[in-house]
């Protein structure tokens, strides 16, 4: 049989046996490697032991819950996480604490549309830095950015982004001054819309206008333009004088 080109070693991190079974059938259909943990105290070692692909990721767990170890992981690994959360509201909650997941989905979900994430994040983690990003290699003043290597920088020092921030800041970088509306960004941050509403790209320039900032940005680098979307204006990287 021929393996997608996607195929990957995921870890499943999930305790309801239940779901947790569907879960593996489903991806395992799906030509890919699983590997079940069903404990939160578990995972980390788990990670470091097999160095997954891709890792989904229940927020409620016993022991070390979701959250915790999404923040765990990614201080050494920028490995793709799908994070499953038993309620909608809880999706905020986690963008707003920049929880560092790459996507999220809600119980109950379809294995079908879990599978599709899936699909959809590795791609992403794997495609070669979009025409976009090799566009803003001519970068405004004091802004470095390279999605292959997954660095960002703003007069030397790291911003330290997720990769969806990268790729919006990258998007809007690319076409300084250009008015991008939020289903634009959208299109160049997911292959697969679904994973990502309005409100989703709204929370997303919160976290990044705060990196900015933290680095001596304005937060207006990336100006709101009522009623239409966002804008990037480069000469406010330097900040308020
Ligand atoms: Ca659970």
């Amino acid at each position: 049989m021929t393996l997608p080109d996607t195929a990957a070693d995921i870890l499943v991190v999930e305790d309801e046996p239940r779901i947790a079974r569907l879960v593996g059938d489903y991806l395992l259909a799906a030509g890919h490697q699983v590997r079940l943990v069903d404990h939160g105290d578990r995972v980390l070692s788990a990670v470091q032991a097999c160095m997954p692909d891709l890792i989904v990721l229940d927020l409620m767990l016993p022991g070390q819950d979701g959250l915790s170890l999404c923040h765990a992981i990614r201080r050494f690994s920028e490995v793709p996480i799908v994070m499953l959360t038993a309620r909608v509201e809880e999706v905020d909650r986690l963008i707003g604490l920049d929880a560092g997941a790459d996507d999220y989905l809600c119980k109950p979900f379809s294995p079908r549309e879990l599978v599709a994430r899936v699909r959809a994040v590795l791609r992403r983690s794997r495609a070669r830095p979009p025409a976009e990003a090799a566009a803003a290699a001519s970068e405004p003043a004091g802004l470095q950015l390279d999605e292959s290597t997954h660095e960002a920088r703003l007069h030397g020092q790291p911003l330290d982004l997720t990769p969806v921030e990268l790729r919006l800041l990258a998007a809007l970088a690319a076409a300084p001054g250009r008015v991008f509306s939020r289903d634009q960004l959208l299109d160049r941050l997911h292959d697969d819309q679904r994973a990502l509403s309005d409100r989703t790209v709204d929370s997303h320039v919160k976290n990044l206008r705060r990196k900015l900032e933290r680095s001596g940005a304005s937060p207006d680098a990336i100006r709101s333009i009522y009623g239409v979307g966002y804008r990037f204006e480069p000469e406010l990287l330097e900040g308020p004088a």
